[in-house]
């Protein structure tokens, strides 16, 4: 049985990017007869605002998108993160890192998908891990995990490149774990079978799949979809006056009518989506 997942983050309200992400997880799954669960991603304490998550819950229902089963709290599974992180630590595959973020720059001269590649400065120095960021010897990783592929159902199959990252960080001082990590064991976790997100995140899944691999987690299938942009190709943001949908939910928009406009494409004047692997902004 397919099962999705739309994991918003509590830390500032929802717009009509985030309102077309939850309807292609939710159709895919009614398509199929499958499941589409909510999950509440609030492991970041600091920024995660209980009344946020009240109002993404009703966005939702505003959009007419019901989720199966009770609402999955991230924060709920911090366990499970320091046990994956043991178990790569076991293997020899993290270690501590202490470089700032103006440290990596002075040195770095090679830009991966998240921005400038780790030049591994920490690799095989004694450090003390107290307070350290942990990162992925990439290159061990990749020989241990050996090839891997995996499939987008928009992009057909594809060869993991996970290598391209260079030694990402997985565990973060102020986070208990990175995106990456924590994305991959809490699909892995709820039994997510159809991973939906974004284009712009497209390229980790290669790294999604090189954990899984290494972890030993079942395999899903992923569908990364367009991404609703503004005339200068950017994506919609908050700070650049997008409005929220509770903005739009409190004006009396319909906001069923507004899910179907958005399946159809139909936007709001100024904005366009854009489609395809390469539609980052
Ligand atoms: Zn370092």
């Amino acid at each position: 049985m397919i099962r999705t997942r739309f994991a918003p983050s509590p830390n500032g309200l929802l717009h009509l990017g985030h309102a077309y992400a939850a309807i292609v997880a939710h159709d895919l799954a009614r398509y199929h007869g499958g499941e589409f669960l909510l999950r509440i991603e609030d492991i970041d304490a600091a920024r995660s605002r209980p009344e946020l998550a009240e109002a993404m819950m009703a966005d939702l229902q505003w959009l007419g998108l019901e989720w199966d089963g009770p609402v999955v709290w991230q924060s709920s599974r911090l366990g499970s993160y320091g046990a994956a992180a043991d178990r790569l630590r076991a293997m020899g595959l993290l270690y501590p890192c202490i470089c700032t973020r103006a440290e990596i720059a002075a040195v770095a001269t090679q830009h991966g998908p998240d921005g400038l590649i780790y030049p591994g400065t920490c690799r095989g120095r004694d450090i003390d891990p107290a307070g350290a960021a942990w990162r992925l010897d990439m290159a061990r990783a990749v020989e241990i995990a050996g090839p891997l592929v995996w499939e987008d159902e928009l992009a057909g199959p594809q060869t993991a490149t996970p290598e391209i990252f260079g030694d990402i960080v997985l565990l973060r001082k102020e986070a208990p774990a990175s995106y990456h990590l924590a994305a991959t064991l809490d699909d892995a976790g709820d039994g997510i079978t159809l991973v939906t997100r974004g284009a712009d995140l497209f390229a980790a899944s290669h790294v999604h799949r090189l954990l899984q691999g290494l972890l030993g987690l079942p395999v899903p299938r992923w569908h990364h979809h367009g991404l609703i942009v503004e005339g200068d190709g950017r994506k919609l943001a908050k700070r650049r006056g997008s409005p929220s949908l509770a903005d739009m939910r409190r004006d009396g928009v319909d906001g069923r009518a507004l899910a179907d406009d958005l399946r159809h494409a139909l936007l709001p004047a100024g904005l366009s989506l854009i489609t395809g692997i390469g539609c980052v902004p």
